[in-house]
């Protein structure tokens, strides 16, 4: 019947320390050394081989002093810190947010997530599920960056 789905779709993923029941902890990314520190669980999305809607969400966990990939690209982000602190870099600012807050990463918008403090940094990630490939920093895009102070101390790559 249109507008019913199976009733066996539906489900509860149930979280202890961090983690969600039957969701493998990855790597954040397959090989690279322009991140530190970094693992994610696809709590909703394609890995799981679960009827998959148009969007993704992960849990993502970084180090203290750790980083992701400094990138930009077509898809956005929604993202929701649920333990420690951050520092994101999104274009020409660095803010800081702590959990509950949520940051939107529009479309094109340099990003960069830096655990800062002494505490594990975890936060929820949405993202579509068919995205286009994240763009790097090529050294003229790094000049751009770099004009702003607060950025320049805070990027890695
Ligand atoms: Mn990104």
């Amino acid at each position: 019947m249109p507008g019913t789905p199976p009733p066996d779709q539906c489900r509860i993923l149930r979280e202890a320390n961090f983690r969600w029941e039957g969701i493998e902890q990855e790597a954040y990314k397959a090989e690279g050394t322009h991140f530190s520190g970094a693992r994610r669980q696809t709590l909703v999305g394609q890995p799981a081989g679960q009827q998959a809607p148009a969007f993704e969400t992960r849990y993502f966990e970084v180090e203290p002093g750790g980083y992701t990939t400094l990138e930009r690209h077509e898809h956005a982000h929604v993202v929701i810190v649920l333990r420690g602190e951050a520092e994101v870099v999104l274009d020409q600012r660095v803010e800081a947010i702590t959990p509950l807050d949520c940051a939107y990463i529009a479309p094109w918008a340099w990003h960069q997530i830096h655990a800062v403090g002494t505490e594990t940094l975890g936060f929820l990630c949405i993202v579509d599920r068919d995205r286009d490939r994240p763009q790097r920093p090529d050294p003229q895009h790094l000049d751009e960056l770099r004009r702003t102070p607060a950025v320049a101390r805070r990027i890695r790559t």
